[in-house]
């Protein structure tokens, strides 16, 4: 009463291929290791551009000409709240724009003159 089918003891028919094949030669070595890359994350864009109250004489992150930044200034979150206060003090008629008239409550925005980018803001 023997199966027929029943397989004889012996090595496996597909035997793995032996090791000094692949250590023979040189093992394949990247100088490009992607080991740490982001994987396709958004490009961090680094714009420290120091800027102050005054144009700044800067390289420009975008079109990276030698530049002197454009200013503008606009009232900054402290002009408003100023404005806000007074208004609430009882001064309606016109005092609440005196703080988006002070120099020192302007935000000051830094473009660049020659692709337009905009480089920074100096808050005070
Ligand atoms: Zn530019």
């Amino acid at each position: 009463m023997v199966k027929p089918n029943a397989p004889p003891y012996g090595p496996p028919p597909a035997a793995p291929p032996s090791y000094s094949q692949a250590v023979g030669g040189v093992p394949p070595s990247s100088p490009f290791t992607p080991g740490h890359s982001l994987s396709g994350g958004p490009t961090i864009v680094t714009t420290v551009v120091p800027v102050g109250p005054q144009p700044t004489h800067t390289i420009c992150p975008y079109c990276h000409a030698e530049i002197d930044t454009a200013t503008k200034t606009e009232p900054g979150l402290i002009a408003y709240i100023s404005g806000v206060v007074i208004a609430l003090l009882g001064c309606w008629l016109g005092c609440c724009l005196i703080p988006c008239c002070i120099d020192e409550c302007m935000d000051v925005h830094h473009n660049c003159p020659n692709c337009k980018a905009y480089l920074g803001r100096y808050r005070r």
